[in-house]
């Protein structure tokens, strides 16, 4: 298998689950690791599992740090890094834990050359959702999701049919400003919205789960992972982060996933499906933790969390216009440049001016990804000015 973004927070509970592995370690040989820029960790790591190549794709030339590969270990560098390494191992299973659109290039070669995508990079599917589901059928490769509440919604629809579902719900934490009030969101700290009350995650997507568009992110997921409709998909805090999602069906009966907030989970599940993988974590224990909660959403707090039933609506390349614009607005957070509740804002007004257009290919995809950063760059100017 090759572990793309190996670094990272999915990349490294990757490894942590493969090293946990009892006998069954030995069904999994891990060839390629590729990341932008970390050296050590992709070093220690290659040494460990014996790798057959690593990609740097923030690095041009490698020469400095060869001598301390692990032997017949090949470097690939450079923008182009990950395909060309893909291309030379040819792995037969991809986990993409890539953050951000970066990651779009490396699904569609999974899926072009029909190899099981084990998806934690979510942009892959907002982006270019119908593109990837296309590239899946034709070529009968499998995405299996890595985020905690689409592979709860996979497992929960095991062996069920289509037309017996009636709608679904993705759980939310609700994120660290959960209980505070609009009034005090355009004062909150960076390091505040850093702190997620239950998942240890990256900064783009600890970002994303404050402003709920994270969980917008994942209206859109679900609706091409599982062909869903708007109506079909809703969304409801659980500030405990147990249930990982819940499917209703039209009999009236609700399935709910549950498990400890740990990413490593969801992982196991991807890595050993249509099996279980023997992992010892230490589990959900019903009578530690007695008390599970359910609340709605609240959409004024929180405007981002509409926007992904719209882009669905909108269709086309709405999806990557939304992505962009909140790559940007994220990343104008995080340096101080703008407040808390300008993220959604910005995004929000990018969307409902750009001109969405029906999605041709990757292209088409990055090219509406470079107009909506510019977009969104004029909307940060303004707000600045
Ligand atoms: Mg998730």
């Amino acid at each position: 298998m090759a572990i793309l973004g190996a670094s990272g927070s999915i990349g490294t509970s990757t490894l942590e689950v493969l090293e946990g592995l009892g006998a069954e370690r030995n069904e999994f040989e891990v060839v390629l690791l590729a990341a932008h820029r970390s050296v050590d960790p992709l070093l220690a790591a290659a040494r460990r599992h014996g790798c057959r190549a690593i990609a740097w794709t923030g690095f041009d030339d490698a020469s400095g740090i060869v001598g301390e590969l692990p032997p017949e270990c090949r470097v690939f560098c450079g923008a182009d890094a990950i395909l060309e390494a893909l291309d030379a191992t040819e792995p037969d299973v991809v986990l993409n834990g890539i953050t951000g659109a970066a990651g779009l290039a490396a699904s569609a070669w999974t899926l072009r050359h029909g190899k099981p995508l084990l998806l934690a990079n979510k942009e892959s599917l907002v982006v270019a959702g119908p593109l990837l589901t296309e590239l899946a059928r034709v070529h009968g490769a499998p995405i299996l999701p890595v985020d905690s509440e689409h592979a709860a919604i996979h497992q929960c629809l095991r062996g069920e049919r289509r037309q017996d579902l009636r709608k679904i719900w993705l759980t939310a934490s609700g994120g660290p400003f959960r209980d505070k009030r609009a009034s005090e969101l355009p004062g909150v700290s960076v390091r505040e919205a850093l702190a997620h009350p239950t998942w240890n995650m990256g900064p783009r997507i600890s970002i994303g789960s404050a402003t709920l568009m994270n969980k917008t992110f994942e209206v859109l997921e679900a609706h091409h992972l599982f062909d869903l409709a708007p109506e079909e998909i809703d969304v409801v805090v659980h500030r405990q982060s147990i249930v990982h999602s819940m499917v209703g069906f039209r009999d009236g009966s609700i399935l709910a996933q549950l498990g400890v907030p740990d990413m490593r989970l969801p992982i196991a599940y991807c890595l050993g499906y249509p099996k279980r993988l023997a992992f010892d974590f230490e589990g959900y224990d019903p009578m530690a933790f007695a008390k599970l909660t359910f609340e709605a959403p609240d959409p004024e707090r929180f405007p981002a969390l509409r926007l992904g039933w719209r882009c669905i609506e909108l269709g086309g390349n709405a999806g990557a216009v939304l992505n962009a614009a909140d790559e940007v607005a994220t990343a104008a957070f995080l340096d101080g440049r703008i407040r808390f509740p300008r993220i959604a804002t910005i995004v929000e007004e990018v969307l409902e001016a750009f001109d969405i257009e029906p999605l041709e290919s990757l292209d088409h995809v990055f090219d509406t990804d470079r107009r909506a950063r510019d977009a969104a760059r004029n909307r940060l100017l303004e707000t600045v000015a």
